[in-house]
């Protein structure tokens, strides 16, 4: 789902406010659409006024929906991932603790609550 924001402010002196335009998420840049007599900002189907016909296509700006960083990987919580260290020699496990986050049982993690196993997981459960 796409919304438009629109931004007003007024700059001193003037009578009408300047407005910005942004479209967040979807995948689709933005665009201006016709219908009869009036116009939308697509997508999101911002109807403009009619003191707002003066506004360009690259006025808008566009945020696309992107899957957020946050997002929490798909942890299985009675699955253990192995994941081979980074010589080759010793393959660690990393399983989901009780409240749900990743522990390795390799000295890295131990030592900063993080490591690359854990890291690798994660990447591939997204
Ligand atoms: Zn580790």
């Amino acid at each position: 789902m796409s919304k438009v924001l629109v931004n007003e402010f007024f700059v001193h002196g003037m009578k009408k406010p300047n407005r910005t335009y942004a479209v967040y998420g979807g995948l689709i840049s933005p665009f201006i659409l016709d219908i009869g007599s009036e116009k939308y900002i697509m997508p999101g189907w911002y109807k403009l006024d009619k003191d707002e016909y003066n506004i360009k296509v690259e006025d808008i700006k566009f945020y696309p929906y992107k899957p957020s960083k946050d997002d929490k990987p798909n942890i299985q919580s009675d699955k253990v991932y192995k994941v081979t260290s980074s010589k080759g020699d010793k393959v660690y496990e990393v399983k989901a603790n009780s409240s749900g986050s990743l522990e390795c049982e390799c000295p890295g993690y131990g030592f900063r609550r993080s490591c690359r196993h854990i890291k690798e997981v994660t990447e591939s459960l997204i």
